[in-house]
């Protein structure tokens, strides 16, 4: 019997890839599936960032680079961000990482232990809950509620906060409610944090480029009471539709650097040289094809949500950003996950239970609408057929 550690009965999952696995086997079968399940957009990634990868490795860019990124693209991130935040911000503290995912392990990692309170949006990304749990830390949840367009409420986080605080992970535009919190409520948590020294914040703005009806995005990277405690963390995964490519992100306060480039050199090394040569053009070269796919979601939102809400039992509010819809399904008579069940296996609609995303997700479905209006029509009339 090999005996393996105790504490990875504390690690949770992200079901997303649980349902997309069902799916594909279900597709195998030759069953036809609607797959509104996962976290990623319908686009190829824009032809001229897969050709500087090409030219990359042509050009002989095949050994390791510096763990902490190449210095060419922490100097283009750096430019980025100056650009879409006025934000003046050091090379050398970008971190490239292989995706958004591993600045949320690094940083939970580092400030969480037993005796630790770090506070995560409910419901929300389940890595977050899941590496918490992982560290020992207790997980403080942030209800995210449906009144409030799933966006936080300052004064709720705020009011958490205890001297074993040492994290709050937020999230805006955020996963898997679409919610959207506005400059007031990040000026309110801002000015909240300046009285509490001991409290670092996470702010993943990985779906900082889709924001709809007008709404502006604002970094928490922009609060210079706060700057020196806030790790920023964003990728090229959803904006320029680079999920496989694994190349992600981080800002990180000077006083930790260090700890997360330590971390880096233990686990991953560096990422892949043309993978970083891609995220170059990406951030350098035209950004047509970001607006175009943006548009795209723009319209797939207004679709999905007018649809869903015509389905008996379902109620659904408009998401202010990323790909998400997130409805209330309780009318249904059934359970979240009891309905994400049937509607995979009797529908042929992969969505996921909101209860995936925490308890509070309890009662909802994540709905993404990286996928054509045709077979979000095509799964609303499904669903419709199947609750019948
Ligand atoms: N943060 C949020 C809120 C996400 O939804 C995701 C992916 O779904 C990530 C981070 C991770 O992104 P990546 O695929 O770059 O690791």
């Amino acid at each position: 019997m090999l005996q393996v550690a105790a504490s990875l009965e504390r690690l949770g999952t992200e079901t997303a890839f649980e349902v997309l696995a069902r799916a594909k086997a279900l597709e195998a079968q030759g069953k036809s599936i609607v797959n509104l399940g996962i976290g990623q957009p319908d686009f190829r990634t824009p032809e001229h960032i897969v050709e500087a990868a090409i030219k990359a490795l042509r050009d002989g860019h095949h050994g390791y680079t510096p763990a902490n990124g190449i210095p060419e693209l922490r100097q283009a991130v750096a430019a980025d961000l100056h650009k879409r935040h006025g934000l003046e911000v050091d090379p050398g503290l970008v971190m490239i990482m292989p995706g958004g995912k591993p600045t949320m392990f690094f940083c939970v990692l580092i400030f969480g232990e037993p005796g630790a309170e770090i506070m995560y949006p409910n419901p929300g990304f389940p890595i977050y809950e899941s590496v918490i749990k992982y560290s020992g830390a207790t997980p403080v949840p942030i209800h995210l509620k449906e009144e409030n367009g799933f966006a936080f409420s300052a004064e709720d986080v705020l009011s958490k906060i205890t001297p074993r605080t040492r994290l709050i992970i937020i999230n805006s535009p955020a996963n898997p409610t679409g919610g959207a919190v506005s400059r007031a409520e990040c000026d309110k948590l801002a000015a909240g944090l300046e009285k509490h020294p001991h409290v670092a914040l996470m702010s993943d703005e990985i779906y900082s480029q889709m924001l709809y009806d007008g709404r502006e995005h604002v970094s928490m990277l922009s609060y210079p009471a706060i700057r020196d405690r806030v790790i920023l963390l964003d990728g090229w995964s959803k904006t320029y539709a680079m999920t496989g490519w694994r190349l992600g992100y981080s800002i990180w306060p000077k006083s930790i650097y260090a700890h997360a480039e330590r971390l880096a050199v233990n686990n991953h090394s560096c990422v892949s040289a043309a993978t970083q040569w891609a995220g170059i053009a990406a951030l350098t070269g035209p950004q047509d094809k970001v607006r175009e796919m943006v548009a795209a979601f723009d319209q797939r939102r207004r679709v999905i949500v007018s649809e869903l809400n015509q389905i008996k039992g379902f109620r659904c509010v408009e998401p202010g950003g990323a790909f998400y819809a997130f409805p209330h399904i309780g009318g249904t008579g059934l359970s979240s996950r009891d309905l994400q069940k049937k509607l995979l296996e009797e529908a042929g609609v992969a969505v996921i239970s909101g209860t995936s995303f925490g308890k509070f997700g309890d009662g909802y479905l994540r709905f993404s609408y990286a996928n054509s209006v045709e077979n979000i029509r095509e799964a609303v009339k499904r669903i419709k057929r199947c609750l019948s």
